[in-house]
């Protein structure tokens, strides 16, 4: 039987703050594989985090298909805004959501998963841009720059630190979307510029990374899910039908299917696939005009 074994591998997933994002299935897609899974998660977002496992609140959402709950084997605090503590400013380090997080910069979460062991699996599945609401025409130099470095450059700058501390053959991941390529109205404050970047050097680490360490790097690029990140760009739902009905399979995607996806992915069936993006959305990457005979009204 071809089966998904991530027995004895360790992933990290880099942007896990709650059930609801797409990072928490694949959190729970790897360890339904057998994997250890640890996560970084957001200062911003860490003590509501952990308020919800202590209370048990998440443990609907934690449940394994064997009855168990998905368990993280650390969380580590984690702002990918910032590579070095050396160059984190203090109204940062002094802020009260920061002051007891320790190294939460990518060195740090580096450093704390080479002294754990290492690990196989790096899944970099968050984004950032605080003008993400304004149009291309009014952003901001620094909100444009804010977006590619929170969601482009901190998977460059998670590839080069964590590349070292990774076992052999190992598998990083990132989350892009479609706007990196078509105009999607509304994904502005130059997220699409971030994905679109972010694209491009999956291509450009996944072979530095390959003839370097042997690792891959791939891409999914999922179709519109009701995350708490997509819910605050703006109206997603009318994003998922219009995607829906648009779609060759004619729904909307589920965080499974995503989950799913990256467990092929990070494990050694996809041993032969790197600098690759993967479109989980229903074939909505792949259509011009969705308006079909069946379809067409005679006017
Ligand atoms: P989400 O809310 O789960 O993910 C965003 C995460 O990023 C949150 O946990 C947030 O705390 C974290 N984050 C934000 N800034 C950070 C920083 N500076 N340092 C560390 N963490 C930070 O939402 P999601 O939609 O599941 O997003 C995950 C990934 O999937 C993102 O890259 C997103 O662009 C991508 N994606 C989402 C959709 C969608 O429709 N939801 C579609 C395509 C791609």
């Amino acid at each position: 039987m071809l089966a998904i074994d991530l027995k004895g591998k360790h992933a990290l997933i880099a942007g896990v703050a709650d059930e609801r994002g797409l990072g928490f299935s694949i959190a729970k897609a790897l360890a339904e594989a057998g994997a250890t899974v640890s996560v970084g998660t957001w200062p911003p977002m860490l003590k509501m985090f952990k308020m919800l496992l202590a209370r048990g609140k998440l443990d609907d959402a934690r449940r394994l298909s064997d009855g168990t709950l998905l368990d993280f084997a650390a969380i580590y605090p984690f702002d990918a805004d910032y590579d070095r503590l050396e160059d984190v400013p203090a109204e940062v380090k002094d802020h009260r959501r920061y002051a007891e997080c320790g190294d939460f910069t990518i060195a740090g979460v580096a450093a704390a998963v080479a002294a754990s062991g290492g690990v196989d699996i790096v899944v970099h599945s968050l984004a950032n841009g605080p003008e993400v609401k304004k149009p291309l025409l009014e952003t901001s130099r620094a909100g444009y720059l804010a977006a590619v470095s929170a969601s482009a450059y901190s998977h460059v700058s998670l590839v080069r630190q964590l590349g070292p501390v990774m076992r052999p053959r190992g598998s990083f991941l990132t989350l892009s979307y479609v706007a990196s390529n078509r105009v999607v109205a509304g994904y502005g404050g130059g997220m699409s510029t971030a994905k679109a970047a972010l694209e491009s050097d999956a291509r450009v680490l996944a072979f530095e990374a390959g003839r370097r360490w042997g690792h891959r790097v791939n891409v999914i690029s999922p179709g519109p899910y009701a995350s708490r990140a997509a819910e605050a760009i703006g109206p997603i739902d009318l994003m998922i039908k219009y995607t829906s009905l648009a779609s060759p399979l004619r729904k909307a995607i589920t965080a499974d299917q995503v989950g799913a996806t990256a467990a092929f992915l990070s494990s050694p069936l996809a041993s032969g696939i790197t600098g690759t993006i993967i479109y989980v959305d229903n074939g909505f990457a792949a259509m011009g005009v969705h308006v079909d005979h069946s379809d067409a009204t005679t006017t």
